[in-house]
């Protein structure tokens, strides 16, 4: 009997729950359909910021207008707030052009290297492609007969046809189901990102004083963006630039036939001192348990050469589109709920791991916010529609997010998955012990765009990131709401 009370009590307070909050959900879904901001802010800070390296000139760009409409959205405290210094300092490109003259006149695509120096003007220089060798074989094939020269490093990239693979993808039903039913990984926090060590076989060429150094990176003559570890205050290197595989391996095949190749170059590129990376901040305030914190957020910082738009101004405009939502809706939540769009993430999460190192601490030295934030919910897997979340291996939030997902089941957003997955800015909080999320995405070419120079506002789909808005906005006011802070693994 007692059980039969209890079940009957529990029903009744998931259905009372239930339809207090579905109230606000429909209300933010009507504001959604009929005052969405999302192409508003895709606007903002895909075509008006630009790409938005950490450091850059666009960066600052992308700081300001996210702030500037953070603060029109009507939240508290709009702010851009320092993260972490940043030892490479600002770089922006000021000209890029790239061509193959002899034996005859071929324009390329060039992607250079971030935080690689220029030409200082056109140049010309003779092509060289050198073999992958030891230090030995390099001193005594190639030493002293770099200078000047363009020198095109080893590759064994060839051009992969692509007979079966669609570039983007909706996550089937079963494999909905397969992440659901996933078992817990080792409740480990995920490590970072482990960089290889840098090829010893390019220092060598650097040191040779060649015109440039080429690398072969991408396919389709959409080249892979990539950078040098560049500390503020020395003097650049020589100019280098990545070409996708159809440009290197032509010139490569001429070399290697015996034509002599030239190409000309005019690379002019700035360094910018004291430049540190910046998260940009505001809040709708809480109630009687204002000085509790959910936080959600998305990087704010792209590669260089494209705006970044799947990766991951998609992220950032979901988030603040989320916050407008719930402001719109005239939510007043217990906890406050404050957005952060991190800087430099790209670099190595340098903007949440500021803010973690500045206010939530480590579990054994934890500092003020440590024991406030409820949860942190990241975006940052691309364009994609939501379909659920992952726990990170918090078996804990396994029900709870299966009930405050629940009204999204019709829109296929339904699903939570006990798997952990980074590599992204939720792995700063997840390691200080804070419970920290990130959701289960369509794949809308991941490969094709992220991190390359395709990736701009043209791959958003409006539809996916309406969506993915309501879901956050409607988690982040569940959490914001329910009388427990998310439970930590
Ligand atoms: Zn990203």
């Amino acid at each position: 009997m007692k059980k039969l009370l209890t079940t009957i009590y529990l029903v009744l307070f998931a259905l009372t729950a239930t339809a207090q909050d579905t109230t606000i959900l429909n209300k933010m879904r009507r504001i959604e359909r009929e005052s969405s901001q999302v192409e508003r802010y895709s606007y903002l800070l895909l075509d008006l910021a630009g790409s938005r390296l950490a450091g850059s000139d666009g960066a600052e760009r992308g700081y300001k207008i996210a702030r500037e409409a953070m603060a029109a959205m009507g939240l508290s405290n709009a702010r851009v707030e320092f993260a972490r210094r940043w030892h490479r300092g600002g770089f922006d490109i000021e000209k890029s052009y790239a061509a193959m003259s002899v034996p005859y006149y071929q324009p390329f695509f060039p992607a250079i290297v971030g935080w690689t120096g220029g030409t200082e003007g056109l140049r010309r220089g003779e092509v060289i492609v050198i073999d992958d060798v030891d230090s030995t074989t390099f001193a005594n094939k190639y030493r002293g007969k770099l200078e000047g020269k363009i020198v095109l490093m080893p590759s064994r990239a060839t051009y992969a046809m692509n007979f079966s693979t669609p570039s983007a993808t909706r996550i089937s039903d079963e494999n909905l189901e397969k992440l659901a039913a996933a078992p817990t990984p080792e409740p480990t926090a995920m490590q970072r990102r482990n960089r290889p060590p840098q090829q010893r076989l390019i220092d060598w060429v650097r040191a040779e004083n060649p015109l440039a150094v080429v690398n072969c990176s991408g396919d389709f003559n959409n080249p892979g963006v990539t950078f040098f570890n560049h500390q503020q205050g020395d003097k650049p290197i020589a100019p280098e630039f990545n070409l996708a595989v159809e440009s290197y391996g032509l010139m490569k095949r001429l070399v290697e036939n015996g034509e002599r190749v030239v190409m000309e170059l005019d690379f002019k590129t700035r360094f910018t001192g004291n430049r540190p990376i910046n998260n940009v901040v505001a809040e709708i305030e809480g109630t009687d348990l204002k000085d509790e914190l959910v936080i959600i957020g998305g990087h704010i910082d792209s590669y260089h050469l494209s705006p970044g738009a799947g990766d991951d101004a998609a992220g950032c405009i979901v988030m603040m589109e989320a916050m407008r939502l719930l402001k719109e809706a005239g939510v007043k939540p217990r906890r406050t709920i404050r957005i952060v769009l991190w800087g430099g993430e790209e670099m190595g999460l340098h903007g949440s791991a500021g803010y973690v190192e500045q206010f939530v601490g480590r579990r054994d030295a934890p500092l003020k916010e440590h024991s406030k934030i409820s949860c942190y919910i990241n975006s940052d897997y691309g364009p994609g529609k939501f379909r659920g979340i992952y726990t990170q291996a918090n078996e804990a939030a396994y029900p709870i997010f299966a009930t405050w997902l629940a009204p999204f089941k019709n829109d296929g957003c339904s699903t939570v998955s006990n798997l952990s997955v980074g590599s992204t800015d939720h792995i700063s909080f997840d390691i200080a012990g804070i419970p920290a999320f990130q959701f289960i995405s369509d794949n809308l070419e991941w490969g094709r765009a992220s991190h390359r120079v395709t990736d701009f506002a043209d791959r958003m789909i409006y539809a996916d990131t309406k969506h993915n808005a309501l879901v956050v906005a409607w988690l982040a006011y569940c959490a914001a709401m329910s009388d427990e802070k998310m439970p930590r693994k």
